[in-house]
């Protein structure tokens, strides 16, 4: 036992659910512990989000510098240095890592090890050393993330077969590359490898890339990727990859027919199975290994919660975030909690260019609202000032219902679904999330002024459109 204390709250994994859940329930005063078997920040910080981004910083200037005759600049790109390139990706992680450990320090007592509930309220942490303590809680919350998911049939190697906990921390990007599939990994990794002269081919074995994503943004996204001369193969799945010496040959099956290639690098970005075997839960799981648990975070057990990639919900780090708090908040005896609704959660893929979207796509508003109810709006970002300097050719599509209470002649009703293709729509999706969690309407929207010349005023100019007010589109 710590101290012999008993903590209010156990949190069980540093990552971003565990850290979001232990920083509220510090700021709501709680006694906070938190164990962390590897590194606080977890595989967002250290093998995900935050690495992948600052390679594709490096990936995007390389496409400005391929882009540079057409804005009067006459560059010559000497070459890449694999070192400075992970070293640069190093320092921002480390900066990163430092800021967190050094505010998990302050607002808990952190716990080196491998945490495992062993009985009600208490968890017992075997540290680095093997040593074994017994934390003790009224309440402990399950946060242990997630795992790269892999392919019966396809061995990894970590050398020539990679996931993406091998290949994000690549110093030298592989020649020729076979990407098993078109998830936000597997896209990230194409837009980040091709600009450094990696011949990449992407298998994706659904009928589109980003197969999650509004059909308009898969479709923009793979034009653009093909017109970059990246070989995109959907409907595909790989049979066979056998590994000899540095080079795999990989067998495509598409279609009824089969292609073998050979490639340096296998990068297998099929999805992320949750971490839960051996933590003392297995009766709290479903049969895919997910924890059971309502919309607060709650499981079957009293006093056992769990949040981030361990539950069926999205496997994003501000999903995570977002179940954190309002698990610590139950916990804390907050009044009138507001159970957690993704619909409104923002989701992001780094790819070039960017797709960006919260709540439905037009396919799953009309399924649930019926064809005539729905009405769908794209403004293409090819008038935007802003688009044009970035050479983009994205857009904003505006899903809302075609009526509703307070809705003039003409305009649309409720949003409910934003999508958005092209330059910084990660961050331009704020504003689609804004809208559709506080119900806003396109009148309403396009009300508000949208500064001029920016990359958001295509959005601006998606709500006037779907208020009928259109103003620089056709
Ligand atoms: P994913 O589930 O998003 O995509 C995996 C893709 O692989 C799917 O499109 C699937 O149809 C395809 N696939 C599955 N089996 C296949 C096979 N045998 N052959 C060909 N294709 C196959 O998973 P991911 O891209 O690995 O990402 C894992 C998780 O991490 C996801 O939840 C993702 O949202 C999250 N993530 C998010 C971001 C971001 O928000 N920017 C970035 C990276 C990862």
């Amino acid at each position: 036992m710590a101290d012999g204390r008993t903590f209010d709250v156990v949190v069980v994994g540093g990552g971003p659910g565990g850290y979001a859940t232990a920083f509220r329930a510090a700021a709501r005063g709680l006694d906070v512990a938190m164990v962390e078997q590897a590194k606080v920040g977890g595989t967002c910080l250290h093998w995900g989000c935050i690495p992948s981004k600052a390679s594709l910083h490096v990936a995007e200037l390389l496409e400005e510098v391929e882009r540079g005759p057409v804005m009067g600049l006459d560059l010559t790109l000497n070459g890449i240095d694999g070192d400075e390139l992970a070293a640069f990706r190093h320092g921002v992680v480390d900066r990163l890592h430092k800021g967190l450990v050094g505010l998990a320090r302050q607002r808990t007592t952190l716990f080196e090890g491998r945490g495992r509930l062993v009985e009600a309220g208490v968890v017992a942490v075997t540290g680095p050393d093997g040593e074994e303590q017994r934390v003790e809680g009224r309440h402990v919350v399950i946060a242990t993330g997630s795992r790269v998911r892999g392919l019966p049939s396809i061995e990894v190697d970590g050398r020539v077969v990679q996931t993406s906990d091998d290949a994000v921390h690549f110093t030298e990007a592989p020649g020729r590359a076979v990407i098993i599939g078109a998830g936000a990994i597997g896209m990230e990794f194409a837009s980040m490898w091709a600009p450094m002269g990696t011949e990449v081919t992407i298998v994706e074995a659904l009928d589109r890339v980003l197969p999650l994503e509004d059909a308009d943004v898969s479709d923009a996204v793979a034009k653009a990727y093909r017109s970059r001369g990246i070989d995109v193969h959907t409907g595909a799945t790989v049979s066979a990859v056998e590994v000899d010496g540095d080079v795999a040959t990989v067998t495509i099956d598409a279609d009824g027919s089969t292609t073998t290639l050979e490639v340096d690098c296998v990068l297998v970005a099929v999805g992320r199975a949750p971490r839960t075997d051996d933590l003392g839960i297995d009766d709290l799981l479903d049969d895919r290994g997910f924890v059971v648990a309502d919309a607060y975070g709650a499981t079957a057990t009293d006093g056992v919660w769990a949040v981030g990639d361990v539950l069926p919900t999205l496997a994003l780090a501000h999903a995570a975030f977002v179940e954190g708090f309002v698990v610590a908040d139950r916990i804390a005896g907050v009044d009138d909690v507001v159970p957690v609704d993704h619909t409104h959660t923002p989701r992001v893929t780094y790819c070039h260019p960017e797709a960006a979207s919260v709540g439905l796509t037009e396919a799953q508003a009309v399924e649930q609202h019926g064809d005539e109810a729905v009405s769908s709006t794209t403004v293409s970002l090819m008038g935007n000032a802003k688009g044009i300097i970035a050479g983009s050719k994205g857009f904003a599509k505006v899903i809302a219902l075609r009526d509703g209470p307070g809705v003039a002649p003409g305009a649309t009703g409720e949003v409910l679904g934003v999508h958005v293709v092209g330059p910084h729509a990660t961050d331009l999706v704020a504003e689609g999330a804004l809208a559709t969690s506080w119900g806003a309407l396109p009148e309403e929207l396009g009300a508000i002024s949208h500064a001029h010349p920016t990359l958001y005023e295509a959005l601006g100019e998606a709500w006037m459109s779907a208020a009928g007010l259109p103003f620089h589109v056709h």
